[in-house]
């Protein structure tokens, strides 16, 4: 029976907003109300399909949009329109808008007590701690959609938190994992090519540099609230195990999925429920491979630890080192190998600052002003 969840979510036209209104047409959900950026023709027919009550997107499309929407559509801008979006009545709020541009819908929704499948891994990263608060003082619900946390979550389920030993993140390694040696030279459009998933180009980026298991550290740090050497990570080629949990008798969890990032997204919504996909099931053949990450190739995961171990305000500020390290190689402005090197200095220059609603703006664009300079 389709179920009548009533879901909104931030940033309806990226991979992830796609992929959850795939869910939808599955499950029948009813959409309340959709928040994208620029992708105005995108967005008018998201809604003609599933005619959400309330709409936003970027200011300088609304007019393009209002000129096409169905007249009972309340239209909104800028972040002024995400956080009515986040806020709307609703059941589960899917959080999909990269980097810290999402942070504030994200916070809005758990403000408004609502569940939120978090895509928005740097929003756990820039404000992990805050989030949590936030979540606890509404009433809300954080359930993690990225592929790894799912898994991390779903191994988690029934144990106690003084059993486990460690959290093992995998990752696939990206498009660079065994050549060329000499990453110098790689362009944007080699990095774009990620071997396993179809993802937005930040994360992509992000993929192919590691950092985005940095990200994925933080993330399973302050989502899961364990100490930052207990997060593991080791490459596994296949991405088929998402998330593996060690535990102190010496037993480990695993959770496996084919690379669909439907899965996670249907779970991050049905939890605890398990309704069926239309999908066939995932054939178990060949072999599946394990190897530690070389960071020697790929420092930007250390990094992340580093910023971990720092605390405060440091993954905050790297968090934002990275944002201007990923859009300036996208711009050809920055070498590959150059990113790390970027977030290295920033993240050196952090403040040993507690981390509060108050001072995290200024954090992020202070953070943003010296990465921009050093370009
Ligand atoms: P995309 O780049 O594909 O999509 C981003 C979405 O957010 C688009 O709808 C875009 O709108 C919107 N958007 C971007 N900036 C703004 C802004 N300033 N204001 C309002 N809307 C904005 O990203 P992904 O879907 O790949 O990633 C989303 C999040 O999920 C990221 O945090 C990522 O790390 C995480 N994630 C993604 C995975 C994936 O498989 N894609 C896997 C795991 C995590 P428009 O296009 O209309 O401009």
């Amino acid at each position: 029976m389709a179920s009548m969840k009533r879901i909104s979510i931030l940033g309806s036209t990226g991979s992830i907003g796609t992929q959850t209104l795939d869910v939808a047409r599955w499950r029948g959900y009813q959409i309340e109300a959709l928040a994208a950026g620029k992708n105005a023709d995108l967005l008018v027919k998201q809604v003609r399909e599933f005619g959400p009550k309330l709409v936003s997107c970027d200011a300088g499309i609304v007019a393009e949009v209002g000129a096409q929407l169905p007249g009972d559509t309340r239209l909104l801008s800028g972040v002024d329109g995400q956080i009515a979006v986040a806020q709307a009545e609703a059941d589960v709020v899917v959080a999909a808008i990269p980097g810290m541009a999402g942070l504030t819908a994200t916070a809005a929704a758990l403000k408004a007590g609502r569940r939120v499948a978090l895509a928005n891994k740097e929003a756990m990263v820039a404000a992990g701690p805050l989030m949590w608060e936030t979540a606890r003082v509404h009433g809300a619900e954080i359930i993690p959609i990225d592929s790894e946390h799912s898994a991390l979550f779903q191994c988690l389920l029934g144990e106690d938190k003084n059993s486990v030993h460690s959290l093992i993140l995998t990752a696939s390694g990206g498009p660079f994992r065994q050549e060329p040696a000499d990453l110098s030279k790689v362009s944007p459009a080699q990095a774009l090519k990620h071997p396993n998933w179809s993802m937005g180009n930040k994360v992509t980026i992000d993929s192919a540099t590691l950092f985005n298991k940095g990200l994925e550290v933080l993330e399973a740090h302050f989502l899961f609230e364990l100490k930052l050497e207990q997060i593991e990570v080791v490459i596994h080629p296949q991405s088929l195990v998402h998330g593996m949990v060690r535990f102190n008798d010496g037993n480990i969890k695993a959770q496996i999925g084919p690379h669909d990032m439907r899965l996670p997204i249907q779970y991050g919504i049905e939890y605890p429920e398990r309704p069926p996909i239309p999908l066939g099931p995932l054939p178990l053949r060949g072999s599946w491979d394990f190897f530690a990450p070389d960071i020697q190739r790929f420092p930007s995961l250390e990094l992340a630890y580093e910023a971990g171990r720092k605390g405060g305000v440091a993954p905050t500020a790297l968090n934002a080192a990275d944002e201007i390290a990923v859009e300036a190689f996208l711009r050809g402005q920055l070498k590959f190998t150059d990113i790390p090197k970027l977030l290295a200095r920033v993240l050196n220059r952090a403040p040993a600052d507690t981390l509060s609603w108050q001072n995290i703006t200024e954090v992020d664009r202070e953070a943003r002003k010296i990465a921009l300079e050093l370009l």
